[in-house]
């Protein structure tokens, strides 16, 4: 039985709400370097944040849960520029061509792509990288 990590976190309040919900669907997992990360955060960018781990059996059904929960909250969230409630996260690679990029790419980002993420609002088509403060 092999775990795979799913998702990062920086704080150990949205790690354990996530893990919550997948041990509620009987997946499963657990948080790797949570102690770690939450008594020293300086270590954080070094290992990557808090890891959700999940058993391989159970990574389809768990990443369908973890979207699934995403959409949802986003629904609850209006849009900042307009006030709909239409907001959907986008994810976009970054490819670098040349090897100097790909090499700054692995060393800033720990792969050689760049995965940049966003909000878009698919009323307005406003962008947006965070979501307004009164929300989270
Ligand atoms: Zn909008």
């Amino acid at each position: 039985m092999d775990f795979i990590p799913i998702r990062a976190y920086d704080n150990y309040i949205s790690a354990n709400l996530e893990l919550a919900l997948l041990q509620d669907a009987g997946i499963n997992c657990y948080i790797k370097d949570e102690y770690t990360v939450t008594i020293d955060p300086l270590l954080s960018p070094a290992l990557g944040g808090m890891k959700l781990m999940v058993e391989d059996s159970y990574l389809a059904a768990a990443l369908y849960l973890l979207q699934k929960s995403d959409k949802l909250f986003l629904q609850t969230v209006p849009c900042p520029h307009c006030g709909q409630f239409t907001l959907e996260q986008v994810e976009e690679e970054i490819h670098y061509n040349r090897w100097i990029d790909k090499i700054k790419s692995l060393i800033v980002n720990g792969q050689e792509k760049k995965v940049q993420k966003y909000y878009r609002c698919s009323a307005c088509q406003h962008t947006f990288g965070e979501l307004p403060d009164s929300i989270v």
